[in-house]
């Protein structure tokens, strides 16, 4: 769930980048727009656009690649393709100029804008007659797990499970080394992970949140209690830096984020919006649909996707106030009567 957002500018985006044809009036209206491939973000960071936006993704899928040497890893994978057209030209470009392979390709969760490319970076690496990177999720067979492999029937084959037990290292030039980490952050989706960055010679202690934070407000999430306990749990972990993979531009101010702030503004936002769930329920009795048009007044969802996002976030919040035994069903006729438990 996105609050509050003007979502003109990644609608532009999309327009100017992806239907180029049909664009031509607004692109005339709002000049030509400079194409970024990709940017240096530090020293052994790089950030390449998955150039997929819409009302879910902002301006699309940022990717990172960790590293500086001849092997690097990469953080999610883009879209599906044709979206991923541009990402994956995106990603030659840089591969070829900076002489280099990806030889590990970590994904935060099996849904199509972070693990719809895999198969895609594969064949580029192999186009370029380069060795294949192992790509590596957290696998639990999910609905969009089993989704994702039907769509790319080979890709599985590619594919190592990993927990948080795991770890990978990138040799850095001059012989450093990062250490990846995967946090399993099951609140966002069950097999949702986010990936630590520690770089002792560089100082960076950085988490990669995936789904779990967003550039906006708030996100959508399947459990809200273990959504909130991922959050608590990478609090407690002191992260100095967050690299945001959903953003409203791809200035780096926007992307790179201070973490405990960013965390911190997540968690209180979740408590806000349980807070105005009691305080409306306890005014009045509710149906489920009532009560939703109620919270949601302000909002604009005429997205279908926004509705969708909203409607998760808000049924998780629901769920976790009846689990809690905080607010409970009364039944009248078809409708289910919400009531604050006193
Ligand atoms: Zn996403």
């Amino acid at each position: 769930m996105i609050i509050g957002l003007n979502y003109s500018n990644c609608l532009i985006h999309r327009t100017t980048f992806s239907i180029r044809v049909s664009s031509f009036s607004v692109q005339k209206r709002l000049g030509p727009q400079k194409r970024l491939y990709y940017q240096q973000l530090e020293e052994n960071i790089i950030h390449v656009p998955g150039e997929n936006p819409n009302a879910a993704a902002l301006r699309g899928t940022n990717c990172f690649i960790i590293g500086t040497t001849q092997e690097r890893l990469m953080i999610d994978s883009g879209d599906v393709p044709p979206i991923n057209a541009l990402f994956i030209e995106n990603l030659r470009k840089l591969l070829l100029e900076q002489k280099f392979r990806l030889k590990d390709v970590v994904i935060s969760h099996a849904i199509a804008n972070h693990f719809g490319g895999a198969w895609s970076v594969i064949q580029l690496h192999r186009e370029l007659g380069l060795e294949l990177p192992r790509v590596h999720k957290k696998l639990d067979n999910n609905n969009y797990e089993r989704d994702m492999f039907r769509m790319s029937r080979y890709l599985r084959d590619h594919v190592r499970h990993i927990d948080s037990s795991c770890k990978f290292t990138v040799d850095e030039q001059g012989g450093g080394q990062s250490v990846i980490k995967p946090i399993e952050t099951p609140g966002h989706r069950s097999d949702h992970c986010s990936y630590s960055l520690t770089n002792t010679s560089l100082k960076q202690k950085h988490l990669f949140p995936g789904d779990m934070i967003l550039g906006s407000p708030s996100v959508s999430m399947d459990d809200l209690s273990l959504y909130l306990d991922d959050l608590r749990r990478v609090e407690a972990m002191d992260f100095d830096k967050l690299y945001l993979v959903h953003t409203h531009t791809h200035e780096p101010e926007h992307m790179v984020v201070c973490a405990k702030k960013k965390i911190r503004a997540y968690i209180e936002y979740r408590e806000q919006r349980e807070q105005l769930l009691q305080e409306t329920i306890n005014k009045k009795r509710f149906t489920r649909e009532s009560l939703f048009d109620m919270i949601y007044e302000q909002e604009d969802l005429s997205d279908p996707l926004r509705m969708k996002l909203a409607l998760t976030s808000f049924n998780s919040h629901l769920n976790k106030l009846l689990k809690e035994r905080k607010v409970r069903l009364l039944r009248e006729g078809l409708s289910e009567i919400l009531h604050i438990v006193k």
